[in-house]
Order: C-alpha cells, then sequence, then structure tokens
C-alpha cells in the first residue's frame, strides 16, 4: 500500500536512490540528504502514513516497529551518549514530506532544545 506520487514510497521502492542505513519488513531508514548533525537518519514506515496525525489502532504497529529500529540504528551508528528523535507534523509543524517520518539527530551533544 503506497502512494505513487510520494517521494518517501519512491525512496522505499528503490525508484529513487537513497543512502540506506536500516530495512527489515516494516521499516525502511536512510541518511538524511541535507543533515542537521553528523548523523542524522531518517525513520519511516514502508506502508504510506502520512503523518503523526493518521496514527490509529490498524496502523500503529509500524510506529512500534520504527521505534524498534530506531534503537537497533542508534546502537549500529554508536550513538551511546544518547540522540533526539524528531518528528513534525502538518503545516504548523514544519513537514515538508507527507509521509510520516523520524528524524534521528546526534553524533554531537544538541544545544537547541525546543522543549
Ligand atoms: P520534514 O521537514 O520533517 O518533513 O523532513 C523532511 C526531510 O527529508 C528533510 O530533513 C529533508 O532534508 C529530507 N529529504 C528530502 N528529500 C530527501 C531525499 N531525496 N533523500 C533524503 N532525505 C531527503
Ligand atoms: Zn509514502
Amino acid at each position: 500500500m503506497h502512494d505513487n506520487d510520494c517521494l518517501f514510497c519512491k525512496i522505499i521502492n528503490g525508484d529513487i536512490p537513497s543512502a540506506k542505513v536500516y530495512e527489515d519488513e516494516y521499516v525502511f531508514a536512510f541518511r538524511d540528504i541535507n543533515p542537521q548533525a553528523p548523523v542524522h537518519i531518517l525513520v519511516v514506515p514502508k506502508e504510506h502514513i502520512s503523518c503523526a496525525d493518521e496514527i490509529n489502532e490498524t496502523n500503529s504497529a509500524n510506529v512500534a516497529k520504527c521505534f524498534e529500529a530506531i534503537a537497533k540504528i542508534a546502537k549500529a551508528e554508536g550513538l551511546d551518549k544518547g540522540y533526539r528523535v524528531i518528528n513534525n507534523c502538518g503545516e504548523y509543524g514544519g513537514q515538508t514530506v507527507m509521509h510520516l517520518h523520524f528524524h534521528i539527530i546526534g553524533g554531537t551533544k544538541l544545544s537547541e532544545k525546543v522543549i
């Protein structure tokens, strides 16, 4: 189940190249093309869910799988001192690609705290 016009669905399908760091049955992860820190990885469910607002009891297992992957990727990337996971949702949240994704930001001590 994917959206033909969605950039991240195209990346998951391999129609657009990416620097893949992790893949399993439910999750795909790749390096952000415009990194904001030494480590900046996007973790996406393979199922097209447009944003956090669209998570429901039918599809939420994909989100759990994303966070299982985040823990594995953080270990593989050596982020043992910590990192930040960010989700931007919708226009006011600054979301630019409408396929649910979690940013893993790390590799340095992060300073700019939003909350
Ligand atoms: P957001 O603003 O939360 O929707 O995040 C979208 C992210 O996707 C941004 O950080 C972009 O740099 C990143 N991005 C856009 N196009 C690509 C691409 N082709 N490959 C990797 N990352 C991308
Ligand atoms: Zn998509």
